[in-house]
């Protein structure tokens, strides 16, 4: 169901590194983020370190992954020695290999403090810690066309199991039923996973952002907010569509709905590259602050999606980083009335030189007859 996608550019990946390194002040990386293992090797389990020199990839991992490793590896045209042991047997072999740098760079966001105070015991005083931050996530930012093509995939699952779904809303089934609905119909359309766990909120539980869907059945009149995405091998969707069994029950419901929309479109045109992430949440918080609910969009206005459903760049108000050609990113302003309702509208887009492309396809509108 999922068409012939093209090759990931995996094998790119380490040189690239490679040449961040004396940047960040270090002679070699231990990459602890399985996404990033991930995303410079293709190994695609759930546990290995890998340490990358100016000549030298080392992934220690252990014995559940001899054969998948060695696969993966060598379907993305990956040369890296593989160790594998268990545990004490890893970091033995990772501290021998690091004892060759003076100065090794540890993924800060991605270590725990029980490892790295092991670690520093084990490699003596030859071999200095050095804290770093952001290395493979910032060539993360910018994807490549197979990369490109996954996230895509893993939207239109997305698009599909909702066009599946959209019907059952007559039925007026549990917040649960929608969600199981959801999930069900993007493992069926060939879903690897579930990119996240989905959010089906109804009536006033859609006043929270992040409501857990439960037994609620939802009524007529109200608003649904729907938050979810799949996963096409690793790569992630992550789509908000808001519903309603016939028109909103309110006028403020109405209302509400009308801002969200608008305030989507408004960031959508202002996605492009070289636009800061800062500049697109301006642009969606002005039409919600202009209707009198500023303090209603209580979350960023959006974040890069890849191997994993949030990553850089940031579009918030904090936000110092810059959009660039080829990053994917969500656009997905909310207003949320606490006990009364609330909507979001989410897409995920490919910023292109001038604007975007919108991978995320189901229709926005929110009534359903
Ligand atoms: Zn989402
Ligand atoms: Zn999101």
């Amino acid at each position: 169901m999922i068409a012939d996608l093209p090759p990931l550019d995996v094998s790119t990946r380490i040189p690239r590194l490679r040449g961040r390194l004396e940047e960040a002040g270090v002679d070699a990386l231990v990459v602890t983020g399985m996404s990033n293992v991930r995303y410079l090797t293709g190994f695609s389990g759930s546990a290995g370190r890998l340490l990358v020199g100016p000549e030298q990839a080392l992934l220690v991992t252990d014995g559940r992954y001899r054969t998948q490793s060695a696969e993966e590896l060598a379907a993305a045209g990956v040369e890296a020695d593989v160790e594998i042991g268990r545990p004490p047997e890893q970091q033995e072999v990772l501290v021998k290999a690091a004892t060759a740098y003076r100065l090794l760079g540890l993924e800060e966001d991605h270590v725990s403090w029980g490892w790295k105070r092991a670690l520093a015991g084990a490699l003596g005083g030859q071999t200095e810690l050095v804290a770093t931050a952001g290395l493979v996530e910032g060539l993360r930012r910018v994807k490549d066309e197979g990369e490109v093509a996954r996230i895509e995939a893993a939207a239109s699952v997305a698009d599909q199991a909702l066009a599946r779904v959209r019907p059952l809303m007559a039925e007026r089934p549990t917040e649960e039923e929608l969600a199981l609905a959801l999930d069900y119909e993007m493992r069926r359309l060939g879903a690897g996973d579930r990119a996240f766990e989905t959010i089906v909120a109804s009536g006033p539980n859609a006043g929270k952002p992040h409501a857990r869907p439960g037994a609620r059945r939802i009524g007529e009149g109200e608003l649904v907010v729907m938050d979810f995405g799949a996963v096409v091998e690793g790569y992630r969707s992550d789509m908000t569509r808001t519903l309603c069994l016939g028109p909103p029950a309110t006028g403020v419901l109405a209302a509400v709905v009308e801002v969200v929309q608008a305030s989507q479109a408004a960031g959508l045109g202002a996605v492009s590259a070289g636009v800061g992430g800062a500049e697109v949440d301006r642009a969606c918080r002005e039409v919600v602050a202009a209707a009198g609910w500023a303090e209603a969009f209580v979350h960023g206005t959006g974040h890069g999606v890849g191997l994993d459903v949030h990553e850089a760049p940031a579009l918030s108000v904090t936000s110092t980083d810059r959009l660039e050609e080829s990053s994917v990113v969500t656009v997905e302003p909310g207003v949320y009335l606490p006990g009364h309702g609330g909507a979001r509208i989410e897409d995920t887009v490919v910023v292109v030189a001038g604007g975007h492309r919108v991978l995320t396809r189901s229709p926005r509108e929110v009534v359903v007859s």
